[in-house]
């Protein structure tokens, strides 16, 4: 019996726009080359230096609603006007090779891989308070205040879906949140769960169920 873990670990990060999420998951992939970041699928347009493939698959509206008809998709949801989704076959492919995946997705696509996908660990990552946040979106500097509100008023949302997360991580210090989120990645590959092949060569240990 081979001591290799059978199954990657599905982790998913949300968090309000200004966060600082993709500072934070940079971090994070900096230190763990060997989690996989899911590219998503979305109909939304390119932003300056974003790359399809990259970033994005950017796809037209007609062929992500051809992803969905097929079932080829984990999850989806629809965020101010645009379609963003989880490859399905990507993401199995990685985990049945033992790969862990992180996912950055919004809260209704979260809700939807938590009651596909029960063992996924949830994490959402908030600012040190809802004033920083503020501040952080105005030093920005790109958006109309319009805009700004919309994105607040947003998170304020956002934040009554934060109890279907299993942690939060407070992203003051961006070394922080991502020693943090290192940390739940550690404990969870402790879990019991995950480390039965370990004893699965000692004698009376094939009566364990999984
Ligand atoms: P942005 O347009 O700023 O790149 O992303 C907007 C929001 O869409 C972010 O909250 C991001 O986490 C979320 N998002 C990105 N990819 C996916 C996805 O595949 N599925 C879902 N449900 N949300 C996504």
């Amino acid at each position: 019996m081979g001591k290799k873990k059978t199954r990657g670990e599905l982790v998913v990060l949300s968090g309000p726009s200004g966060v600082g999420k993709s500072t934070v998951i940079a971090e994070l992939l900096s230190v763990r080359k060997d989690i996989y970041f899911s590219v998503s699928f979305t109909t939304r347009k390119p932003r300056m230096g974003e790359a399809d493939g990259v970033n994005y698959n950017f796809v037209t509206r007609e062929e992500f609603e051809g992803m969905i008809q097929r079932g080829e998709l984990l999850e989806y949801a629809e965020y101010v006007g645009n379609y963003y989704g989880t490859s399905l076959k990507v993401i199995q492919d990685k985990l049945d090779a033992g790969i862990d995946v992180l996912l950055d997705i919004e809260v209704q696509g979260a809700a939807k891989v938590r009651s596909k996908c029960p063992q996924a660990v949830l994490i959402f990552i908030i600012p040190p308070s809802f004033e920083e946040l503020s501040r952080r979106l105005h030093r920005r500097a790109t958006d109309q205040e319009e805009v700004i509100q919309g994105r607040l008023a947003k998170a304020r949302e956002e934040y009554g879906q934060i109890p279907q997360y299993d942690y939060m991580v407070v992203n003051d210090k961006v070394s922080e949140a991502a020693g943090e989120i290192l940390a739940i990645l550690t404990a969870e590959s402790c879990r019991t769960r995950n480390r039965l092949h370990l004893i699965a060569d000692v004698a009376g240990s094939s009566s364990i169920s999984q």
